[in-house]
């Protein structure tokens, strides 16, 4: 598997309160951000996610850890309901790996930046200047491989 960044390294993160903690053990993918609308109203801007298998995911505190269900089918945010940090984007059929919010990791662990999805429905208040690969709809696939 060249799934990037194979540093077992233990990441930890989670929301701004306090009251949803995770850790991560196992694989991550690199930093991929998405444009969708979706995930621009729910982080405010752009989404910059890593993705993991959901069972390297362990929860440590949840009791804030509330789930939205995204207008995609089996699609959920996890958010905290006390202070609105989002953390998690899981899509649950078909899939067994859940997205996680770089912002709310303690530290990346030489976790990069790789690319940008979703840019077909990119805000219009902003330019993408960084040079990294665009895809106009879902590209997480090709950028793992490309790694
Ligand atoms: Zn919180």
């Amino acid at each position: 598997m060249a799934d990037g960044n194979e540093s077992e390294s233990e990441l930890s993160g989670g929301c701004l309160c306090g009251g949803v903690r995770y850790r991560i053990n196992g694989p991550r993918r690199d930093i991929v951000n998405c444009h969708c609308e979706n995930c621009r109203k729910t982080h405010g801007h752009v989404a910059a996610y890593t993705s993991v298998l959901s069972s390297d995911l362990s929860l440590l505190k949840q009791k804030s850890l509330n789930w939205f269900h995204d207008t995609s089918p089996d699609t959920y945010r996890g958010f905290c309901n006390v202070c609105g940090s989002s953390l998690f984007w899981d899509a649950r059929s078909g899939n067994n790996k859940i997205s996680v919010a770089a912002g709310t990791l303690d530290a990346s662990h030489g976790l990069k930046t790789i690319g940008h999805v979703y840019v077909s429905e990119a805000g219009d208040y902003y330019e993408i200047t960084d040079g990294l690969r665009e895809f106009d709809y879902s590209g997480q696939d090709e950028l793992e491989k490309n790694e």
